[in-house]
């Protein structure tokens, strides 16, 4: 019998709750990874999956992601992510939000969730009227909260900022050429931040149309997803969906740097060393992209305001520094070292 015990991608999460509800057609998988630093914080992925073990094995990935993000984020936060198992058409009855906050309710506050790719703000107010354990809420007057997606925007900017120092030697990316996987709310606040800059963008996503927009409004270059990660770019950004470095993909890469917004862009721990070994510089996923749930982190938490998001958001580049010194200094990928000040921050080193 197959067990999650025996899953690949099963890594002593604490728990896993699967989520049904018959009446309003909810099936969703909870995982709580660590809790080590605080409560399982991590944000809710409404996504169709033709296998049902695909979303396992997204649950598995993405909450012991979150547990490394929010440990070297500096958070007071364990790791967690839930994903819902969508339909086709991604349908979002409000019922079925509904069951999923009562869900997350009744984990009494162990499991703390957001927005992630197919959730919206409008998304985790439905759930918030059945637990007060949600974030990502709108506020006023310039409070905390909100949409994470520009906080994780502004740290993907800055982090690519910090790559092209490191790999390039340039204070700017103005004049440089950024290829842009994905054109949702991630891609969307970097590609804006990098033209603004004076970068040269190109961009694809599946939706074709959201991908003409984004050009249109950066004076960027719709290309075909096909192509995108296998453009001569001074920087490929992956800001869509996970998996996408592999043995077969790393070898068509065109480009000194990989620094975007994805969560999970490495298919397997050996592909950070791909990478390494073909001198392509990489910033750790859950350490770049971390600005969402440092703004979620502070809005839930409530110590407090934008000034301490801004900073908090601001060290990321410092951290990849740190990470890209070591991976130097030791001559281990810096994937491989992220992992291991990750785990020892949570306990497992
Ligand atoms: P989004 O849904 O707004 O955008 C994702 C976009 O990627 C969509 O437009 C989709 O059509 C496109 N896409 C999917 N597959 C693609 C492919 N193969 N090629 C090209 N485009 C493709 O989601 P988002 O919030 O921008 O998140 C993007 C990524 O960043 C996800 O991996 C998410 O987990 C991660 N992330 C998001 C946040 C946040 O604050 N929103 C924080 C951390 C990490």
């Amino acid at each position: 019998m197959n067990t999650p015990w025996g899953y690949p991608d099963f890594d002593a999460h604490e728990a896993l709750h699967f989520v049904t509800d018959e009446k309003s057609g909810l099936r969703a998988i909870i995982a709580m990874h660590s809790t080590h630093l605080g409560p399982a914080a991590g944000g809710t992925r409404l996504w169709y999956y033709a296998d049902d073990a695909d979303a396992l094995t997204d649950a598995l990935r993405l909450s012991r992601g979150m547990s490394y993000k929010n440990a070297m984020a500096g958070l007071p936060l364990g790791g967690g992510k839930a994903v819902v198992l969508a339909d086709k058409d991604r349908t979002k009855a409000p019922e079925m939000l509904a069951a999923f906050g009562r869900a997350v309710n009744s984990l009494g506050g162990k499991y703390v969730t957001a927005e992630d790719v197919g959730m919206s703000v409008a998304d985790m107010i439905e759930i918030s009227k059945q637990t007060k354990f949600v974030a990502g809420l709108p506020v006023e007057g310039g409070a905390v909260g909100g949409d994470p997606g520009p906080h994780t925007s502004l740290g993907v900017f800055l982090g690519i900022k910090a790559a092209v120092k490191r790999a390039l030697g340039k204070d700017s990316v103005a004049g440089l050429h950024i290829a842009m996987q994905g054109a949702g709310s991630v891609a969307g606040g970097v590609a804006r931040l990098a033209a603004k800059e004076g970068a040269r963008i190109s961009i694809a996503d599946v939706d074709a149309a959201r991908a003409e927009k984004l050009a249109a409004e950066t004076g960027g270059t719709v290309v075909a997803p096909t192509d995108i990660l296998f453009l001569e770019a001074d920087v490929v950004s992956p800001c869509a969906l996970g998996a996408i470095l592999t043995e077969e993909s790393i070898a068509g890469l065109r480009t000194p740097i990989i620094a975007g917004g994805a969560n999970n862009q490495l298919k397997t721990p050996e592909d950070g060393k791909r990478l390494d070994a073909r001198g392509i510089l990489y910033a750790p996923d859950y350490v770049i992209n971390a600005g969402g749930i440092i703004n979620v982190s502070t809005e839930y938490l409530g110590d407090g305001g934008p000034d301490l998001v801004r900073s908090r958001i601001e060290a990321i580049p410092g951290r990849l520094d740190q990470i890209w010194a070591e991976s130097a200094a030791t001559g281990r990928d810096p994937a491989s070292v992220a992992d291991a000040m990750a785990q020892k921050l949570i306990g497992r080193g």
